[in-house]
């Protein structure tokens, strides 16, 4: 019968890969809850509320009710894609401006509240994987699978920036280290629900394990 797989771990240790994946073999509902803090991030920036040396984080908070978030599914790419206040905004959710100040912005109790009520609504059926970084630990603690996810702040910042390069995106290769271990830290101490490996998570380290390894392990046990 159906289970629920929560995935978790640091920036760009290869989460959404091996989720989409197993979600794809198991068929399964992905939900990918970065898109979702990056879509608050971006509806704040387009609104000044953030910016450098500069937050009015109150007026977000005020405007939260009204900002509406979906996933649309897209047959063609094989996956859902984000939508703001119905407008698709999977492409500019995943730039570096973006990035930047997303650990900010997920730091707002009041954000998380909001999406954390979302994502459990979103896992009411089983069946789903879900990536993030408290899934294990808030969302859904009786996930019957989860994972935490690690590698080396050089292999996940390699990955992240080819991956930026892929979409087009010109970055410098230090710009994205530094954010990658920026966001690990602020998304690491923050108040509310910080991220940490869910005690009954299998770890992996992504540094020396292939993908096709982790992702055979992980469906032998999903499949049991
Ligand atoms: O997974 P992704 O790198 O797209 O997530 C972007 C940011 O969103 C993270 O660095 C973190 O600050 C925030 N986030 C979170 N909780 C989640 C998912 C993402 O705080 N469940």
């Amino acid at each position: 019968s159906k289970i629920t797989i929560a995935i978790d771990g640091f920036s760009s240790t290869g989460k959404s890969t091996l989720a989409k994946q197993l979600a794809k073999e198991l068929g399964y509902v992905y939900v990918d809850t970065g898109a979702m803090y990056r879509a608050i991030t971006l509806f704040a920036m387009r609104n000044n509320f953030i910016a450098d040396g500069e937050e009015r984080l109150e007026d977000l908070v005020k405007l939260l009710p009204k900002i509406k978030l979906r996933f649309v599914p897209n047959p063609e790419l094989g996956f859902a894609e984000m939508y703001l206040n119905n407008e698709n905004v999977e492409k500019e959710i995943r730039t570096m401006r973006v990035s930047k100040y997303v650990s900010r912005i997920a730091e707002i109790e009041q954000v998380r509240f909001k999406l954390v009520e979302m994502q459990k609504d979103m896992g009411k059926e089983k069946g789903i994987v879900m990536d993030g970084r408290d899934i294990g630990t808030v969302v859904f603690p009786d996930a019957e699978l989860k994972v935490f996810m690690t590698a080396s702040p050089q292999a996940r910042a390699t990955r992240r920036y080819k991956e930026l390069l892929d979409r087009g995106e010109e970055v410098l290769y230090k710009d994205v280290l530094e954010n990658v271990e920026k966001r690990d830290f602020i998304d690491s101490h923050r108040e509310f629900s910080p991220l940490r490996k869910a005690d009954d998570a299998i770890e992996f380290d992504n540094s020396d394990m292939g993908l096709k390894e982790q992702f055979e392990r992980l469906l032998s046990i999903a499949e049991r």
